[in-house]
């Protein structure tokens, strides 16, 4: 291996968010650093292209500014120029029928205020009356882990649940709230469960206290004191990773599958290191002294399955579970929606977009209104044409693979045929974009948290290894990032330790 006086080589496998994060962060270490992304293009969940000369991101499209990581990294890499926030972030549940306000006093769909909940008519009148009875009944005896439906349906009934947890919980991880971990996808309501007998009182406990505002009740879902929760890139989140790719100097390979990971032979007195096999055809042999595997579970356990001692990562990494997604992309002249005023189109709606219980058996599960949640996408392009409204429809809650298989087309008119019915909306779009993710979002079920331990305790026996992404701490990008910082520095103190080498 590289004896101790030369650069030590990092490889990191996978060029989504983490990977690139991870070589981000590894940027003023004295290492070389390369990254091997499997795929044509770099980003992973993150891409942008257009759609009626519209730059739309066809992944991940939203990024919570109430952590650091994010935003940070973004300003980092010289784009805080590009943020912008949403014009709204009041969103809807189609049932029952009707579009009907998502309550702005909830966590993770979980209600803080029953009248509220009460008053949105997402619920029954029954259904509200069965989860106000969260108020009176004794605590819910919790013993480890629990599925978030068995948790909240014991507490406010099974309506909660199926019209407001479970669509929320559908949205952020495609699952389904029956398999979820309540302590793993909700942590803070899970901690906050312990301290109070009411269910609806810990919600409250993690939301901001109630601020009256001008002509409204209270702030809407999705903001905070200062601003908005959200924020995006003017041109598409799905830009980050070539910025991340060019200011990180490392040496970013696409089309690079990374097929085997072995410790490699050891010469004498050196340190023990990896040996990386990329590509098929005219295989490529890549030794590394330290390596991050930035993958998803499935990739990262067959990468793991010829390293010695490393069989309890294996084992854990493959019972995580991933659901496949689309996204499908449609644009219309702003006149084809039945605005409340003339020209008033999707805005008039008053939402930034809804979500769709998997109880009322629709097709797309999730309805992003994207000129109306960010109005820079909504800037006329020709004088005196027509803006557009593009709206983002998302296909595929976990188990739902079959759907996914029907063609490009059929999910393109199901997409518009269920907007039409939600909103009116008349005509046909101008122009579509479908956006097929397989292997979208891993499903954080019940023992997620104790899959993770035994990975990472096994990862940490592994001289120089480390792995990170949306697998283990949290889907969203700012968790991503997290794990990619902790991988990189994992990984640096290994380097510093095990040889003659110093920060530069
Ligand atoms: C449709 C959709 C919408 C989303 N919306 C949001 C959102 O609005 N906000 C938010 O915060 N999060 C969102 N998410 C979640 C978030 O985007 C992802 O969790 C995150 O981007 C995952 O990043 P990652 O780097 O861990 O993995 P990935 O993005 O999956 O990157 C892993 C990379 O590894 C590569 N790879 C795999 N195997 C190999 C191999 N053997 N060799 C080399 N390369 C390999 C893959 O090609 C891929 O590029 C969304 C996800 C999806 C699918």
């Amino acid at each position: 291996m590289n004896p101790s006086t030369a650069r030590p080589h990092v490889v990191i496998v996978g060029g989504g968010i983490a990977g690139l994060a991870a070589a981000f962060f590894l940027r003023d270490e004295k290492a070389r650093v390369t990254v091997l992304e499997g795929s044509p293009q770099l980003g992973g969940k993150l891409s942008v292209s257009e759609v009626a000369g519209v730059a739309v991101d066809e992944g991940a499209e939203a990024l919570l500014v109430t952590r650091p990581e994010g935003i940070g990294l973004i300003d980092q890499v010289g784009l805080a120029g590009d943020r912008v926030e949403p014009g709204t972030t009041s969103s809807a549940i189609w049932t029952l029928g009707a579009l009907r306000p998502l309550p702005r006093r909830q966590f993770m769909g979980v209600p803080s205020d029953l009248a509220e909940l009460a008053r949105s008519g997402v619920v029954s009148a029954e259904g509200a009356a069965r989860a106000s009875q969260d108020l009176e009944l004794p605590p819910s005896a919790r013993d480890g882990d629990v599925p978030v439906a068995d948790y909240v349906g014991a507490r406010f009934g099974v309506e909660v649940v199926d019209r407001l947890v479970d669509p929320l919980l559908g949205g952020v991880y495609a699952g389904r709230s029956g398999d979820l971990s309540f302590d793993a996808t909700m942590p803070a309501l899970a901690a906050a469960a312990r301290r109070y007998r009411s269910l609806a009182e810990a919600a409250g406990s993690l939301l901001p206290p109630p601020v009256p505002v001008t002509g409204q009740d209270q702030a809407p879902a999705g903001t905070r004191s200062g601003g908005s929760v959200f924020t995006t890139l003017t041109g598409g989140l799905g830009l980050l990773p070539s910025f991340l790719a060019k200011t990180s100097g490392a040496e970013v390979r696409t089309a690079s599958m990374t097929r085997g990971l072995s410790p490699a032979p050891a010469a004498p007195g050196a340190e023990p290191g990896w040996r990386l096999t990329v590509g098929s055809a005219a295989a490529e042999l890549i030794d590394a002294d330290a390596v991050i595997l930035a993958v998803p579970a499935r990739p990262a356990a067959r990468l793991l399955a010829e390293v010695p001692g490393a069989s309890a990562a294996v084992t854990a990494l493959g019972e995580i579970g991933y659901a496949s997604m689309a996204i499908v992309t449609l644009a219309y002249p702003r006149s084809a929606f039945p605005g409340a005023h003339p020209g008033g189109g999707l805005a008039a709606l008053g939402w930034s977009g809804y979500l769709v219980p998997a109880v009322d058996r629709r097709a797309v599960k999730a309805v992003t209104f994207s000129t109306v949640k960010w109005p820079h996408l909504a800037d006329p392009t020709a004088p005196g044409a027509e803006p557009l409204e593009i709206v983002r429809c998302s296909i595929g809650r976990m188990g739902e693979e079959a759907l996914l298989q029907r063609p490009d087309e059929d999910l393109a008119v199901l997409a518009a045929a269920e907007l039409a019915a939600a909103t009116g909306v008349r005509g046909v779009p101008v122009a579509h974009r479908i956006s097929r993710w397989g292997g979208a979002l891993p499903q954080y079920t019940v023992g997620h948290l104790d899959r993770v331990a035994r990975i990472r305790a096994a990862i940490a026996a592994q001289p120089g290894l480390a792995v990170c992404g949306a697998a283990y701490d949290g889907v969203g990008i700012p968790a991503c990032i997290a794990t990619a910082r902790a991988a990189a520095v994992q990984v640096t103190e290994y380097l510093r330790h095990s040889r003659e080498w110093s920060h530069g």
